[in-house]
């Protein structure tokens, strides 16, 4: 029989993991990256002893794969990959390859904003409440080397739709589809409904044994569930309606009613992750625990002791009676949004980058109510001066973050907050957005 050929296109983080998976199947495996790989990683695949080219991709040695393991940053409308398709060459995620060989089960969480932080919090109750849970997805570790080196019963994975585009017979037992809000358009033609439909994806292959949980605020994810055929047990979420099962809000406490029997009610300000999103994250990791048994005292303690997440709404200092507040993740308008709605004012904003295709209207209410100063961090700030030269009297360019810092220090008063919430990506200026969130607190510990 022909030797099993695997290849994997993208020597990140996720593709190097999936190396290691398929190497320890024993197939023969080829990594190509058409940028250049990581030192740490080519040692990685050196010791493995698999071969890899870096700065091209060789179509003869690609071509005969028996299966193509792509990385979700590549699209799958370029040449290489429409070829393997038309020459019938599966071509999969890492995650859709990993799972063949574990029996763990799995928590999938997606959605456009909040991804990060249900994922962290739903692991971080999972582990106190002493499940012999791994953590992976778009974060840490790849899904693929934990399998081949880890042996856990459940893993909680923070899943994109680039990575659901890929997916097909992966099934989560336990999905989560937080909201859908417009975001990478460009590899959806344009389209929310294609984005949506990617979403979607989530709960593929589910069963009447498994679950979905899902924001019933969310008018996108609303739309899209009315033409998709969902066989699992739903739990919805809400903040304005009250839920017969799933979890809703009233007053200050939250409620989730999964076991009539045992439910669980907390106030809200006993949450360590504050602000409006965060109740709905909380929400979508309480439904997730509760559907797994776990005592609501494990809850409770887990939701309230959480420690801040990096660059989330991540308070830094307090300086002369000013907060400052690194959001640097929130590279759309809508988180954004939230962020402006959870700090208090007077607010200095912080932002720009690379922007997206931004539509600014929805942040206009919240800009004119509660921002006193817009600082631009960015190449090119036409389209924020553009949208808010008639809601805010003080706009001014910067070009780092520690100009941006340094002219926020002066414009501020007591009792200020400075945030740095971009609603724009940020490779204009820095390197991804940790970079944009370090260089941002160290130039506030400078001050
Ligand atoms: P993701 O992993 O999906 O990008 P994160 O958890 O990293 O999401 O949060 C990114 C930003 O989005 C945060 O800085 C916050 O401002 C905002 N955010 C977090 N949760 C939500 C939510 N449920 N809805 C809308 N915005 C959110």
């Amino acid at each position: 029989m022909e030797k099993h050929r695997i290849v994997i296109l993208g020597a990140g983080e996720s593709g190097v993991g999936a190396a290691i998976l398929a190497r320890k199947q024993g197939f023969d495996v080829f990594v190509s990256d058409l940028g250049s790989i990581a030192e740490r990683y080519k040692t990685m695949l050196e010791d493995l002893g698999v071969s890899y080219e870096e700065k091209q991709h060789t179509e003869e040695l690609i071509l005969d794969a028996t299966e193509v393991i792509k990385s979700p940053g590549i699209p799958g409308t370029v040449p290489l990959v429409k070829q393997l398709r038309a020459k019938g060459v599966p071509v999969i995620s890492e995650i859709e390859f990993a799972k063949r060989y574990t029996q763990a089960k799995t928590i999938c969480i997606t959605g456009s904003n909040g991804k990060t932080t249900t994922t962290m919090l739903t692991y971080h109750i999972l582990k106190k409440a002493g499940l012999n849970v791994g953590l992976a997805g778009n974060i840490g570790n790849s899904f693929a080397a934990q399998v081949a080196t880890e042996n856990f019963d459940w893993y909680v994975l923070e899943i994109s739709s680039f990575m659901l585009d890929d997916m097909y017979q992966f099934k989560a037992d336990i999905a989560v589809l937080l909201n859908i809000t417009p975001d990478h358009l460009d590899r959806y033609e344009y389209k929310l409904a294609n984005y949506a439909a990617s979403k979607m994806r989530i709960v593929r292959n589910q069963t009447a044994e498994d679950y979905f949980i899902y924001c019933a605020d969310d008018e996108e994810t609303l739309k899209v569930l009315k033409n998709t055929k969902v066989d699992s047990r739903q739990y919805p979420f809400s903040i304005h309606k009250k839920i017969e099962e799933g979890a809703y809000l009233e007053g200050n406490n939250l409620h989730i009613n999964i076991n009539q029997e045992d439910q669980l009610t907390m106030s809200i300000s006993d949450l360590a992750l504050q602000g409006k999103h965060n109740i709905y994250n909380s929400m979508a990791s309480g439904i997730v625990a509760k559907v797994l048994d776990i005592r609501n005292a494990t809850i409770r303690e887990s939701m309230g002791d959480i420690k801040n997440i990096e660059h989330r709404l991540e308070h830094v200092a307090k300086i002369s009676g000013v907060d400052y507040i690194n959001d640097s993740k929130a590279t759309n308008v809508n988180s954004t949004w939230y962020a402006l709605e959870s700090v208090n004012p007077q607010i200095i904003l912080i932002m720009g980058g690379v922007d997206k295709g931004n539509d600014y209207e929805m942040l206009r209410e919240l800009v004119q109510d509660k921002v006193k100063a817009i600082i631009c961090l960015g190449k090119d700030n036409k389209r924020i001066h553009e949208a808010f030269e008639g809601d805010v009297e003080v706009i001014v360019n910067t070009f780092s973050a520690h100009e941006a810092v340094q002219v926020a220090y002066h414009l501020a008063k007591k009792g200020d907050t400075v945030l740095l919430s971009p609603a724009c990506a940020s490779f204009d200026l820095f390197k991804n957005y940790e970079d944009r969130g370090n260089q941002f607190k160290m130039a506030v510990k400078e001050l």
